[in-house]
């Protein structure tokens, strides 16, 4: 096999491999025809690579048998398929899992696996910290970092199927079924690397994802939800947590920018929609905030005619949240009005509870701050909060 080891190009430091994770089709392409392959063996070499690292979870090049060891050596040298440092890996009574990952000083962020009977969830980080200081959300006490890479966003998915033992990805039995976009950060504020990532975990020769198992998680940013439904295809789940906007606007923020009406229609109007693919409502449970039987009606009222399905969520507390969890009977009253609309509300039990898995928290803790800097911190956060 001559492709690869032209001669100019044989001998790079290790230190300059570049990542072949998160790269699209042809981008993988022209980075292989860069190394020195044939062009005209570059979209065979990519499907094989394609194959190795996404079908089977390759993870060094030595085991990629089907090439030529020339050609083995060569990708060794220029390229990488390393997954992130897994920090901390936690692992639940309840089967739950959670890693903190890490990808460079101070770029750590966390992914959650969440075992159901019939189907097994991946909870997937968009961003490092957030901008939207939701206020019952830990990850509103951070500040953003910034966007994670395609890379880094299937690199989550890499570290969850390899602990998993989750390969080769067509078998029967998978084990992550479904991807979930409501980690930490606000994915269609990084829209273009989450498209990136999605279309990858979603290739048919690769991780084969259904488009259907995989739904964005959004605050409500109106503008680019039609984008969601065109360009990614994802099923849509919307935090919306409140049906008025005086109490949304305080605990979403975002609100004040784009108000509930705007983002039902934007419901209405969502590619995808029908009553095979509902949009879900998230809706966390905060005591005395909005969590009263009025508006459990005005809720049903608000989404008549969406195709929906309501989550239910307990609030899950963490150190200085200026909000409690409703009283559990509370919660059940509430489902029931939802239910007797019609509408499916499954309360989502807490899961990994001994592990802390809820948004945000494992990474707050790995932050590991003195308590005076932690205590400055979440002070300037509540002030950032403080509706104008
Ligand atoms: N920015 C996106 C995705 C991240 S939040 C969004 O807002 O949807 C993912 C989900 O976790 C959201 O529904 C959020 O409201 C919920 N959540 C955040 N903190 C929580 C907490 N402490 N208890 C319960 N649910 C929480």
């Amino acid at each position: 096999m001559r492709e690869g080891t032209g001669p100019a190009k044989a001998c790079i430091h290790p230190a300059m491999t570049t990542t072949l994770l998160g790269l699209g089709p042809a981008a993988f392409k022209a980075a292989l025809i860069d190394a020195g392959v044939a062009e005209k063996h570059a979209a065979m070499r990519r499907d094989q690579l394609w194959n190795w690292i996404y079908v089977r979870g390759a993870r060094d090049f030595g085991a990629m048998t089907n090439l030529s060891k020339n050609l083995r050596t060569m990708l060794a040298e220029r390229f990488t398929v390393a997954r992130p440092e897994v920090v901390t890996e936690q692992i639940s009574a309840d089967g739950t899992r959670k890693w903190l990952l890490r990808t460079g000083p101070g770029i750590e962020f966390e992914t959650v696996y969440i075992p159901e009977p019939d189907r097994g969830t991946l909870c997937v980080s968009s961003q490092v910290g957030c901008t939207l200081n939701c206020r019952f959300c830990h990850t509103g006490t951070q500040k953003l970092v910034r966007n994670l890479t395609p890379e880094e966003i299937v690199g989550q998915l890499l570290v969850a199927k390899d602990s998993l033992g989750d390969w080769p990805s067509t078998a029967p039995n998978r084990r992550v079924t479904n991807i979930v976009l409501m980690g930490m950060g606000e994915p269609l504020y990084n829209f273009d690397n989450v498209r990136s990532a999605m279309e990858i975990a979603a290739s048919s020769g690769g991780m084969a994802f259904s488009r259907r198992r995989i739904t964005l998680s959004t605050a409500g940013v109106v503008p680019m939800i039609p984008r969601a439904g065109h360009e990614i295809g994802s099923s849509l789940a919307i935090s919306l947590h409140a049906v008025r906007d005086d109490i949304r606007d305080v605990i979403v923020p975002l609100n004040k920018k784009y108000k509930i009406a705007e983002l039902l229609q934007a419901c209405r109007e969502y590619p995808t929609l029908s009553n095979a693919r509902r949009i879900t409502y998230e809706y966390v449970m905060l005591k005395g905030v909005n969590d009263s039987l009025a508006e459990a009606r005005e809720l049903v009222k608000l989404l008549k005619g969406i195709p929906a399905k309501i989550n239910l969520i307990p609030f899950n507390p963490w150190p200085g949240a200026p909000y409690e969890c409703s009283d559990w009977t509370q919660i059940e009253k509430f489902a029931e009005i939802v239910n007797r609309a019609g509408y499916a509300s499954p309360i989502r039990t807490p899961r990994g509870r001994d592990i802390m898995a809820a948004c945000g928290q494992l990474k707050s803790e790995s932050i590991k701050l003195k308590a005076k800097e932690r205590m400055a911190e979440m002070e300037s956060a509540a002030l950032a909060r403080m509706p104008s």
